[in-house]
C-alpha cells in the first residue's frame, strides 16, 4: 500500500511540537534561519513566479509560504496533520492561498502525475523509511521538464558530530531526537536513487553553519546539510 512508506514515531514527534511551527525561538528555529538560502539556491535555477510547485513534507509551511510569497502556485503535504491545521492557519492569517493536504507523496503521485513544474522536499528524506519511494513520487508528480529540490543530511562523522551532538545537544539547536544518524543519506545514495527513478542532476551544494556568526551559508562543502537539484530530463 502507498501510504505504508511513513515512520509513525516521525510523526507524532512532529505532531507534538506542531503548535511551535511558527516560533521563530523553538526547535523550528534552523528552519526559519536557513529559508531565505534555500529559496535563494532554487531561484538560482527555476523562476519561480507562477510555477506550480508542490511542497513534499511541508510541516507547518515555512518554505510553503516563502514559495507562494515569491508569486509561485503552492500545494503543501505532510503526514502530520497537526502541522497541516497550522500550516493552514498560518496562511489564512498571512493571507496566503495555499493549497494544504493530509496526503502521502505516493498518493498524491497517483492522483496528480506530471502536475507539478517544480517540487521542493526539504529535511524531508532523513525522516522517512524508503526515501526511494518519495524520490520515484516526485519523478511521476512532476511535468517534463519539471525541477526537483531535495535537501538532507549527510552521513559520516561530521555530520554526526555537529548534527546529533552539536546541534541536538549542546547548541540546542534542534529538538534532541528529531535526527537519527542512520537514516541519514550521502549524496551519492540520493544521486543514486534519482538515477534510478529516471531523474537527471543538476547541481549538488552544500549549507554550513558558521558557528562564530552563528549563521549559515551556502557553500560547495556538502559534509553535513546539503542540496541537490534534479530535473526531469
Ligand atoms: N520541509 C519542511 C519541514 C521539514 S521537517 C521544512 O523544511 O521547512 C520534516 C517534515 O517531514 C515534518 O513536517 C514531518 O511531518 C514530515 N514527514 C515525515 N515523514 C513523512 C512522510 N512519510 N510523508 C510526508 N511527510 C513526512
Amino acid at each position: 500500500m502507498s501510504t505504508q512508506n511513513v515512520d509513525p514515531i516521525e510523526i507524532e514527534k512532529f505532531s507534538q511540537i506542531a503548535h511551535k511551527w511558527w516560533d521563530k525561538e523553538s526547535e523550528f528555529k534552523t528552519l526559519h534561519q536557513i529559508n531565505p538560502l534555500r529559496l535563494g539556491y532554487i531561484q538560482k535555477f527555476v523562476d519561480i513566479q507562477g510555477k506550480n510547485i508542490l511542497d513534499m513534507g511541508c510541516g507547518g509551511g515555512i518554505l510553503s509560504e516563502a514559495l507562494a510569497e515569491t508569486g509561485a502556485t503552492v500545494t503543501g503535504i505532510d503526514l502530520a496533520k497537526k502541522s497541516i491545521k497550522i500550516a493552514q492557519l498560518h496562511a489564512l492569517e498571512n493571507n496566503l492561498n495555499i493549497d494544504y493536504k493530509h496526503i502521502s507523496a505516493e498518493e498524491m503521485a497517483i492522483q496528480k502525475p506530471e502536475s507539478f513544474d517544480v517540487i521542493t522536499c526539504m529535511e524531508m528524506l532523513e525522516h522517512v523509511p524508503n526515501p526511494e519511494s518519495i524520490v520515484r513520487a516526485c519523478y511521476q508528480l512532476l511535468k517534463p521538464n519539471g525541477w526537483v529540490f531535495f535537501s538532507t543530511i549527510n552521513r559520516n562523522l561530521k555530520s554526526y558530530a555537529l548534527m546529533v551532538v552539536a546541534a541536538e545537544y549542546v547548541l540546542n539547536m534542534v529538538q534532541r531526537g528529531t535526527h537519527d544518524y542512520a537514516k541519514f543519506i550521502k549524496p551519492s545514495e540520493l544521486a543514486r536513487m534519482a538515477r534510478h527513478v529516471g531523474l537527471t542532476q543538476i547541481d549538488g551544494y552544500g549549507l554550513v553553519y558558521k558557528p562564530l556568526s552563528k549563521s549559515f551559508e551556502l557553500s560547495p562543502d556538502m559534509d553535513v546539510n546539503y542540496f541537490l537539484a534534479m530535473q526531469k530530463i
